[in-house]
């Protein structure tokens, strides 16, 4: 019988024995060890030793205790966990691509900039921009780097005075921690009923000290800010600008542009929208692209094309300087092109208009189940939030125990706890890349799910069960992380652990 793997499988270390080996090495490498001097060796490695087939039985076991993009539904609300074309990857990690170094001679690695030219033109009209720096890592890396470049704007004109950020209460936590970072105080204001920024709120907050506002839209609610072009003037006639997170693009592709809205500064996840897994927190790529008012202020260096050659301009007098070493993580670039090309304009048009309509087919399904509650307005973009709240009411479960429960069924859990402004969130983004019975299995499930909770809410509180880990503790996992087997080992030789 086939066994599903546990937590408790045997370490690598634990297994195969004395002498098995996997593969030999060729003579002359035994002889490069023979002539190297006693003293200069390191002492014993103790490497396990094992024959190949237990080294790839291990290996792949260990695979089926994870779950990925390629697993199976995998709807984490505003981070899209979109499938990933596997020709990406063969792009990305063709030695063509991995043996670049980036201090080769610009005339050496023409196709290189190349690709971070064409991504660029590519990236301000998707966005709306007109210029954009690629070299940031990751979302917050880009929000840095976007509040930093709006400091630098209003220091330069010598309007010194504009310390302030105002951020909406949906807003992703990085929008204020990278206000805060940069060195501004952070100004929350809240949303109104329907979900969108509060525009009576907006007006009262802003005022001569403002340097700008940080949005997103299609909110983090997954509701389109109607009033963006009412909230557009009303910063720019305070002398702040507008900032766009544009972390999660999967609703407006080909759709509306942030240029458009009014943005001055924008910055784009292309580990997100554009195709890079990222679940395991692997490298992104945060670009910012501003308005042509602000281009001189962007990092250095950016890419230029003089109609014969590419190359690299670091002239820029009024730059904020690096925000990474050397050009971004080009893996990634490589990426975001080849997905860009391959789907077309047509193509992420299409895109977005599957998401939307996965995640509003998908919300209208739940709607109504019992426990699970809706708030704010019905339209979705590429996501849709639920409340748990009346079911924590009446039951005591809560959406945690929701997300766990849905892992005994086989299914990744949605973001939960986020947005802040719903409580027992629920935010569910299924991504253009489902069918329709996936999103139906998924409803069902959580239907389920609120069924138990009704007639036997231990079941659910105690969730997963069959899992390859059941609940873990959070807090002692934080407090007390066990991160090499040694510790495992040594804790549970005390009997210090109970896992
Ligand atoms: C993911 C996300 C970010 C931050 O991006 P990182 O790459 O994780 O730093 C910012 N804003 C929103 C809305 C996001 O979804």
């Amino acid at each position: 019988m086939f066994k599903q793997a546990r937590w408790d499988e045997p370490l690598i270390f634990e297994l195969g024995g004395r002498g098995r080996v996997s593969f030999t090495l060729p003579e002359a490498i035994e002889d490069i060890d023979v002539q190297i001097p006693e003293e200069l060796k390191r002492g014993s490695l103790e490497l396990p030793e094992l024959s190949e087939p237990e080294v790839v039985k291990h290996y792949t076991r260990l695979s089926e205790m994870n779950y990925g993009v390629d697993s199976g539904i995998y709807p984490l609300g505003s981070c899209t966990m979109k499938y990933n074309p596997k020709i990406n990857e063969e792009l990305a990690g063709h030695p063509k691509v991995t043996y670049v170094h980036p201090y080769q001679d610009e005339r050496t690695v023409q196709g290189a900039l190349q690709v971070m030219w064409e991504l660029e033109q590519w990236l301000k009209e998707v966005t709306g921009m007109d210029r954009f720096t690629l070299q940031p890592a990751a979302g917050a890396n880009g929000e840095f780097t976007g509040v930093m470049i709006i400091r630098a704007y209003h220091l330069d004109r010598g309007d010194t005075k504009r310390d302030e950020i105002i951020v909406p209460d949906s807003a992703h936590g990085t929008n204020p921690a990278s206000a805060a970072m940069a060195g501004f105080k952070v100004i929350e204001i809240p949303s109104n009923e329907q979900g969108m920024v509060d525009l009576e709120a907006l007006r009262s907050a802003v005022s001569e000290r403002t340097a700008g506002l940080m949005l997103t839209n299609p909110n983090t609610l997954g509701i389109f800010e109607e009033d963006i072009l009412e909230i557009a003037k009303i910063v720019h006639d305070a002398g702040g600008l507008l900032y766009y997170d544009g972390a999660n693009l999967n609703g407006i592709l080909g759709k509306v542009r942030p240029g458009d809205m009014g943005f001055d500064v924008v910055h784009i996840n292309l580990h997100k929208t554009f195709s890079t897994p990222h679940g395991g927190g692997g490298p992104g790529a945060g670009p910012v692209g501003v308005k042509d008012f602000l281009k001189d202020y962007l990092p250095v260096p950016v890419v230029e094309y003089d109609g014969e050659k590419y190359y690299l301009n670091y002239d820029l007098p009024k730059s904020i300087g690096k925000v990474k070493e050397f050009y971004g993580n080009f893996g990634v670039l490589v990426k975001a092109l080849t997905y860009l090309k391959i789907m077309g304009r047509q193509g992420l048009k299409e895109a977005s208009e599957i998401a939307v309509l996965n995640a509003n087919y998908l919300g209208k399904k739940l709607k109504g189940t019992k426990g699970y509650e809706l708030p704010h307005k019905e339209l979705r973009k590429h996501e849709v939030v639920f409340s748990a709240e009346p079911m924590k009411r009446d039951t005591g479960v809560k959406a945690l125990d929701v997300a766990k429960r849905l892992l005994d069924h086989g299914l990744h859990a949605p973001t939960i706890y986020f947005p802040l402004i719903v409580h027992e969130a629920l935010m569910i983004e299924p991504t253009e890349g489902v069918t329709k019975e996936e999103l139906d299995a998924y409803v069902d499930a959580l239907k389920r799910i609120s069924e138990e909770a009704y007639s036997n809410p231990e079941l659910v509180k105690s969730a997963p069960h069959n899992t390859a880990v059941r609940r873990v503790d959070d807090v002692l996992a934080t407090k007390r992380p066990v991160i090499t087997w040694r510790m495992y080992r040594k804790l549970k030789e005390k009997g210090d652990i109970d896992i």
